[in-house]
């Protein structure tokens, strides 16, 4: 029997091992993961695991005795450090080897790390893992000053938690408008308006020069802007977007362009090695038609299954729409599709009752949509966006038209 070893034990990389035996694969299967913790979810990271409403052990999808089962043989705290292709070994943190026969890339991304002088000054902080919230929930404490960097879902989370827990918070965006890269101007400045009412102090267009100390001189203390202002903080939390983790993938040769490149099935250059989730730049001919890194749980379950049926000799569905979430405040966002080239919206419903949802359209097609708290409107947006439907924009933003009657 072979041998498939999978290299990081994240979203993507958890779901793959235990389909692999799903779907009868006989051989070893190995799950390598740097961090101390089974695979585990990181939506809640910047949410409800930050306010303190749950547990680390709830955020574990799968408990271990799911692995057991399935005959996984997990390896935590274990960091992979090379692929020898050549040999199909892998080489460990701990100086150990690992023989593969066929492999599959699973390791996400990092934080991505601001570069600007005094960006190493102590009470930075990042979001990426259960570590980094371990050491930035403690510092959430009534009357402190936070600034954040980046006004995107990670940032904004951040803020609707930290100002309920009576931080003074600040966020400061470079672009124009907070969630500028994935959403409509109406969307921007409904959530403008929402973290304004709740206190946050948001400056749009205003770029991080640098960071000075505070009066211990190793912390920070202030934040410098492009603009000439400076803005005293007691803590900085850094939210810019992700890395992807291939540098692994690069050092063996495998093709690397902003991301492990694969085909549809997830397969890299080299035909026994995969790559899923967050660190795979994925050819996506079945919906988007062209290349993308997408970073959301749903990419990496559903490029999982895509991998596992590869693996075993199964087809497997061609990519849908992709779609994301994201909870601020009472307001539940969900996401369906991808908005970038949009000629058109329609919006059902009114931003100013909380509850409306964003038609992006494209020839006449609804390309994507942005639903805050309607679930129902998202629920058929997945089904005009997944089949490219055709719709009129006056229907889609006529509440009295149902959306049903507008799915052929
Ligand atoms: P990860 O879950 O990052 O797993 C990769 C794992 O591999 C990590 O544990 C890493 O440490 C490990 N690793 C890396 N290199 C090595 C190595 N060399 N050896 C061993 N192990 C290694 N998505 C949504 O859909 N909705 C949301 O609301 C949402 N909110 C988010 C909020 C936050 C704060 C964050 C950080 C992410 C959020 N996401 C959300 C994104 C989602 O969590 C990711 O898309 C998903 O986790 C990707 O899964 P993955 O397995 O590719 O990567």
């Amino acid at each position: 029997a072979s041998t498939i070893a999978i290299i990081g034990a994240g979203q993507a990389g958890g779901e793959v091992a235990t389909l692999l035996r799903q779907n009868r694969f006989e051989g070893r299967i190995m799950l390598f993961g740097d961090e101390p913790h089974l695979p585990y979810q990181r939506p809640p990271l910047s949410k409800a695991y930050l306010a303190g409403e749950i547990s680390a052990d709830a955020l574990i999808y799968k408990a271990a005795v799911a692995y057991e089962k399935a005959n996984v043989e997990l390896r935590l705290g274990v960091r992979v450090d090379e692929i020898d292709r050549k040999a199909k070994r892998l080489l460990l943190d701990g100086g150990e080897q690992a023989a593969y026969d066929r492999l599959v890339i699973a390791t996400g991304g990092r934080a991505r790390a601001i570069a600007v002088p005094g960006a190493d000054l102590r009470n930075i902080f990042y979001l990426r893992n259960i570590a980094d919230v371990d050491a930035l929930r403690p510092q959430l404490e009534a009357g402190r000053r936070l600034v954040i960097v980046g006004g995107g879902y990670v940032g904004l989370e951040v803020a609707a938690v930290a100002i309920k827990r009576g931080l003074a918070v600040t966020v400061l965006e470079g672009m124009s408008r907070v969630l500028a890269r994935v959403t409509a101007p109406e969307m921007s400045a409904f959530y403008e308006r929402v973290h304004r009412e709740a206190g946050v102090d948001i400056r749009t267009g205003v770029t991080v020069t640098g960071f000075e100390p505070g009066p211990d001189g190793a912390s920070v203390g202030a934040v410098q802007c492009g603009d000439g202002q400076t803005i005293g903080a007691d803590l900085v939390l850094i939210g810019i977007g992700l890395t992807p983790n291939s540098e692994l993938a690069e050092r063996a040769g495998l093709d690397v362009d902003g991301g492990v490149v694969v085909d549809d099935v997830g397969r890299t250059s080299d035909p026994d090695i995969y790559a899923i989730g967050d660190c795979a730049m994925h050819a996506n001919h079945g919906f988007l038609q062209r290349r993308i890194r997408l970073e959301s749980v749903p990419n990496a379950l559903e490029q999982a299954r895509a991998v596992a049926a590869a693996i075993t000799g199964k087809s497997s569905a061609p990519a849908a729409a992709p779609w994301f979430w994201s909870d601020q405040y009472e307001l539940k966002l969900q996401m369906v599709g991808l908005s970038d080239g949009y000629e058109k919206i329609a919006i059902r419903g009114t931003p100013e009752s909380s509850s409306f949802t964003v038609f992006y359209l494209k020839d006449g097609k609804v390309i994507a949509a942005d639903a805050v708290n309607r679930p129902g409107d998202f629920m058929a947006a997945k089904r005009l966006v997944g089949e490219r439907m055709s719709a009129a924009a006056e229907r889609l933003a006529d509440e009295t038209v149902l959306l049903k009657t507008l799915i052929a």
